[in-house]
């Protein structure tokens, strides 16, 4: 068997609880050797949005896998200009590491990714977990046939933790802690984000 890697793509805005264990249970059900998480740079999608700096998600995203040896996190779309395109990631990942990769995301987002951006090149560059929260209708999942095999779903009780939910929490005053670690909380704070 050759190496294998997840790859956790996120806008981490912020990086919580229920990312870290996806990225743990992913690493258990694939026989994974490691997990680079990529936080993104500027999601093309988002531009509607107020999206923290890329700097920020990328430091949250550090302090928060610092303490486990099999996490780590990569710069590649953060240092990227232009907007951020998961084929362009994986083609870079794969030219530079020897690994079979497996690309571990939201399930919303893996489905607009391969009904968007160039599938055929996606699925020879890596294979898709889908990541769930509870009570998301996987019948209504809907894989296009041609990506029945390169897309698994994995379901992610502790995935109710939502970045949208810790955002408001800390604009109307409310707390997170045992939401997020402990030192992307002090960040938060010290860089006053989400106000
Ligand atoms: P999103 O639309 O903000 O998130 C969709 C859902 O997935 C949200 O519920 C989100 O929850 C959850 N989610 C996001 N990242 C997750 C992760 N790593 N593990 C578990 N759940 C996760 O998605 P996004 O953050 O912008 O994009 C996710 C990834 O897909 C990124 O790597 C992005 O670059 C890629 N993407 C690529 C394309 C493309 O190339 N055309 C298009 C779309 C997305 P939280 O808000 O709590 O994280």
């Amino acid at each position: 068997m050759g190496r294998r890697l997840g790859v956790m793509g996120g806008t981490f805005d912020p990086i919580h609880y229920g990312h870290l264990v996806t990225a743990e249970e992913a690493l258990e059900q694939f026989e994974l050797e490691g997990v680079l998480f990529v936080p993104t740079g500027r999601p093309w999608m988002k531009e509607h949005e107020v999206v923290s700096p890329p700097e920020d998600r990328y430091l949250m995203t550090v302090i928060a896998t610092a303490s486990n040896p099999l996490f780590s996190v990569s710069r590649i779309e953060v240092d990227r200009d232009g907007p951020t395109y998961t084929v362009e990631t994986l083609r870079s990942l794969k030219n530079e590491l020897d690994a079979d990769l497996f690309f571990v995301t939201g399930a919303d987002a893996i489905l607009e990714m391969l009904q968007w951006k160039e599938p055929e090149e996606l699925f020879e560059l890596a294979h898709f977990i889908a990541a769930t929260r509870p009570g998301y209708d996987i019948a209504g999942f809907e894989v296009p046939a041609h990506a029945r095999d390169a897309v698994s779903v994995m379901n992610i009780p502790a995935l109710a933790i939502s970045s949208t939910d810790i955002r408001s929490r800390v604009q109307a005053g409310g707390p997170i802690r045992y939401l997020v670690p402990e030192g992307v909380k002090s960040y938060i704070e010290k860089a006053g984000l989400y106000r």
